[in-house]
């Protein structure tokens, strides 16, 4: 137990005498169960929802027991920047359903994707990246860690031969995202943890498109998996949230510390939220990767779109890789319509029910323009590299009735 309390009962208990460590779940259950019952620490009160713990400190009985909370020869609760009930309960179910020795959660995905990264490297260091990357993942990579020292070098994801060449020197690091966001091209995960793991690489994988349910890194040979939660795993508009994952050792001797001590917390309330969204989870992806598939098809054969892709159709040019490794080809499509940005500005204008937000995964169907949004700051040239035209617009389908959405599209289409 690294950071639990004791003296819990059933779930609980396996989860209090593991801490976030969670290898193949409560006795080996489905991953819907897990979903549900995971990491539960109930309280006293044997209550049956998990118990918002808002409270920043915790008491000792005795001065001798807070010297032996610090120097960690007794574990338990000491301060809500660095462990705190309800927010074990999240990284325990986390790590349960990917499959993770252990997980730490954090404020946003960016402070997840920061923390995986900063908390291993240091100056001279070097980390290849795929270049396809959401906006701010971009910014770290290209902007802030060379500033540390840190060489980075940014390469087509797609591109075996350019990961080879790349990862031809020493590596600290390799980062990528599969399916991009909002490219959605694939990087090969087997291949390319081969030639990093060759090259002394720790592999960081950002997997919020394809969430824990759809892919999972760690199979591949991935060290360490980070999530945005806003996304799927919160799925409902309604907090901020992120997650990083890996094994035992890296938790505690990297990312702790870290987290620790610079301090991207999550708020116990919004672990809480957290802890519901994964209850639904499994049920709402799979209405989500449905309405995505017959929604793709549909735009595909319509004459105002030039593209639609989506990976879980053949007409996406690296289909049989995507699904060698997903499950299926995730809640989002991107599509390109004639016209470019006059063509998708009036697309989205005539939009009723399908809202103009540059969040994803939620219950509701939202459509961005990702050149004039989440990759505004982007050069042209960069834009174009990474396949993002003034055309592409992203679309996040939600919850909604499937006629519903396809009579908006179709309408909307029309105005174009
Ligand atoms: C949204 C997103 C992030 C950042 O997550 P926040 O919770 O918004 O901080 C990182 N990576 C990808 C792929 C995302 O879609």
């Amino acid at each position: 137990m690294a950071r639990g309390s004791k003296g819990r009962k059933g779930a609980g208990a396996k989860a209090a005498k593991t801490g976030s460590a969670a290898g193949k779940g409560p006795a080996g259950r489905g991953a819907q169960t897990r979903m549900v019952h995971g990491g539960v620490l109930r309280s006293q009160f044997r209550e049956t929802a998990e118990a918002i713990f808002l409270t920043s400190g915790y008491v000792y009985d005795s001065a001798e027991e807070a010297e032996a909370a610090f120097a960690n020869t007794r574990p338990r609760f000491v301060y809500s920047r660095f462990s705190n009930p309800t927010v074990q309960m999240f990284e325990t179910r986390m790590a349960q359903l990917e499959g993770a020795e252990a997980a730490r959660a954090t404020a946003s995905g960016m402070a997840a994707v920061f923390a995986s990264l900063m908390c291993q490297l240091k100056a001279g260091d070097r980390v290849v990246s795929s270049d396809a990357l959401f906006g701010s993942c971009q910014y770290i990579l290209a902007e802030i860690l060379p500033r540390f020292g840190i060489e980075t070098e940014l390469v087509d994801g797609r591109d075996l031969a350019a990961w080879r060449r790349a990862l031809a020197r020493p590596t600290a690091a390799v980062f990528l995202e599969t399916p991009s966001n909002p490219g959605l091209r694939i990087v090969d995960l087997a291949a390319v943890c081969a030639l990093a793991r060759k090259a002394g690489a720790s592999i960081v994988v950002d997997n919020v498109f394809a969430t824990p349910l759809l892919q999972r890194p760690l199979a591949f040979g991935a060290d360490v998996v980070v999530y945005s939660a806003t996304k799927h795993i919160d799925g409902q508009g309604r907090t901020l949230g992120g997650v990083v994952l890996g094994t035992g050792k890296f938790v505690a001797d990297k990312l702790q510390p870290f987290l620790r001590h610079t301090g991207p917390a999550l708020s116990p309330m919004n672990a809480w939220l957290l802890l519901k969204g994964l209850e639904t989870l499994e049920l709402r992806l799979e209405r989500q990767c449905r309405m995505a598939k017959t929604v793709a098809e549909f735009l595909a054969a319509h004459p105002k779109v030039e593209t639609a892709l989506y990976p879980g159709l053949k007409s996406h040019p690296q289909h049989r890789l995507a699904m060698k490794q997903m499950k299926s080809g995730g809640s989002l499509v991107s599509l390109t319509l004639k016209g470019g940005k006059a063509a998708a500005f009036r697309f989205l204008n005539a939009l009723e029910l399908v809202l103009i937000s540059n969040n994803l995964g939620d219950a509701k169907s939202l459509v961005t323009h990702p050149a004039t949004t989440t990759h505004q700051r982007l050069t042209p040239e960069a834009r174009a590299q990474q396949g993002i035209t003034d055309g592409m617009v992203r679309l996040s389908l939600g919850l909604e009735d499937l006629a519903d959405i396809e009579a908006d599209l179709a309408r909307a289409l029309k105005a174009v």
